[in-house]
């Protein structure tokens, strides 16, 4: 094995397995080095994302929801059957499956491109160069021509719950539950919570998220956060705002979980508690103290717009840098750098990136929010329809929620669009590719949307924009 490489990739998550892919791909000579190893000994490659992430947190979410199809609507299209039970086992073994076939997948593509993986946990030093520590111990030096440096987050712990990987756990522990806990604690009603809640809810536990924030889903549109915490009220998820918690005990098989509000002191019992405050930065050890390269205040990478560190021809992507935690922007990011060290003058448009919870119904936003716009003092007209005038969403029995775009009054330009509802993470990737275009609200009016789908609602809120939405009175 050569070590000597154009391009050296430290993490193989959807920022780096991208980068290293593409800058393969444009002919330059590239390894990826990761440090994460299976119980064989193999390394893993895929990140946050494919291993404990975005796929295995969706795996469960679609089962759980098949489940609660079953168990709550097949009566009502007139399909009869007994009352459907889960096993736990061939669900967490289901999502296994599509890890290992993904994770796979990554090896297979890197072999196709002729990436070099490199097993082991790398350092940036001068130079650049990496050094590779690997799970013997050995150490190598690889000379870098450019080193991206790709190496993630990690879940944020908390004092006061700490995780002991069986009664106390981060969203890792919350994707291998053996059974169905009875009650069910989340600490942090973002994202990943929601997501976690909504599995084991729908399964079964009575869910109780404590979220020490007195507004729900803050950086989502304020009337999509409403909506969206109205149906998962009436879907039994209880979100409790305002809620520091300030202890958690483990007992007799049983976390007992304390918190304050603005009216006093509170407990509750739990059978499992999922810690879910957020993600930090995996940037310590990482970094020579003569790298060149340096953190800011909270641990992520300092980069300029184009990934650049401070140190030359040393880059930094995805979940390590500034922006939403967020594997789509990793691989964008990645993508732009792997082309600007092989010349291309390539940039990202940080405005325009989708985010999704993937909850029943989905929530998904893109561009500014009405409160956003209303701070900055733009001038904007909104247009807003709902789901339950969608022939589609009827059809399928899934009416809950509505689409909201937001446009500039005097240019019409689509300045965000915010959807609670049925299939929402598609239907804005169609608002994200209009916006890209620099779309106005006029223009989606004007496009023929097949009938009937759900992408129909997109149409008319456009229309809404200007007030002249078909199906609504
Ligand atoms: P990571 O995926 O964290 O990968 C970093 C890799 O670098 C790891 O494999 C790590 O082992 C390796 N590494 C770190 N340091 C070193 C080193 N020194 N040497 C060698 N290797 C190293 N995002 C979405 O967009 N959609 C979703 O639906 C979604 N769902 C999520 C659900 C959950 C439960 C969680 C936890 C996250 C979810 N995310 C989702 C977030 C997403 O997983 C991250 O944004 C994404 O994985 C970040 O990619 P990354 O490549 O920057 O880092």
């Amino acid at each position: 094995m050569s070590d000597k490489f154009d391009v050296v990739v430290i993490g193989s998550g959807p920022a780096g397995y991208v980068a290293a892919i593409k800058a393969a791909q444009l002919g330059l000579n590239t390894a990826c080095v990761e440090q994460w190893l299976d119980d064989k000994g193999a390394v893993k490659l895929g990140g946050t994302c494919l291993n404990v992430g975005c796929i295995p947190s969706k795996a469960l979410l679609d089962t759980s929801h098949k489940y609660v199809e079953a168990r709550d609507h097949f009566a009502e299209h007139g399909i009869k059957v007994k009352a459907p039970a889960i096993d736990v086992g061939a669900m967490l073994k289901r999502k296994d499956k599509i890890v290992g076939q993904l994770t796979g997948g990554i090896a297979g593509l890197f072999k196709h491109n002729g990436v070099t993986p490199i097993e082991g946990r790398g350092k940036v030093l001068s130079g650049p160069r990496v050094e590779v520590t690997n799970s013997k111990g050995e150490t190598s030096v690889l000379e870098a021509s450019n080193v991206i440096i790709a190496a993630g987050s990690v879940p944020v712990e908390i004092p006061p719950a700490p995780i002991d990987n069986e009664y106390i756990v981060d969203s890792t522990g919350a994707l291998e539950f053996s059974e169905v806990p009875g009650r069910l604690g989340v600490i942090g009603a973002g994202v990943i919570g929601l997501e976690l809640g909504s599995v084991w809810g729908r399964l079964g536990s009575e869910v109780v998220v404590l979220e020490a924030l007195d507004e729900f889903l803050p950086m989502m549109d304020v009337q999509i956060a409403k909506e969206a915490g109205k149906i998962f009220k009436k879907q039994g998820l209880d979100i409790r705002l305002g809620t520091r918690v300030t202890g958690a005990e483990v007992k007799d098989g049983k976390v007992t979980v304390t918190y304050a509000t603005s009216d006093g002191d509170h407990q509750e019992v739990f059978d499992k508690l999922i810690v879910a405050v957020g993600r930090r930065p995996r940037s310590e050890e990482l970094l020579a103290s003569d790298s060149g390269v340096s953190l800011d205040e909270r641990g992520f990478i300092y980069v300029d717009d184009y990934c650049a560190t401070e140190a030359p021809h040393v880059y930094a992507v995805g979940d390590v840098v500034r922006g939403p935690m967020l594997a789509h922007k990793g691989s964008e990011e990645g993508v732009m750098v792997a082309e600007r060290i092989a010349g291309k003058p390539a940039q990202m448009n940080y405005d325009v990136i989708p985010s999704v919870i993937y909850t029943h119904p989905e929530v998904a936003a893109v561009g500014k929010t009405e409160q956003q716009l209303k701070s900055e003092g733009v001038e904007y007209k909104s247009g807003v329809f709902p789901f339950v005038a969608s022939g589609r969403a009827l059809a399928s029995g899934d009416s809950d929620g509505m689409v909201k775009m937001l446009a500039d009054t005097e240019t019409d330009r689509i300045l965000g669009c915010h959807i609670v509802g049925p299939s929402a993470a598609d239907l804005v990737q169609q608002v994200v590719i209009a916006m890209e275009f620099g779309s106005s609200a006029e223009d989606l009016a004007l496009t023929v949307f097949g009938h009937p789908t759900l992408s129909e609602a997109v149409h008319e809120a456009a229309l809404a924009v200007d007030g002249h939405a078909i199906h609504i009175a």
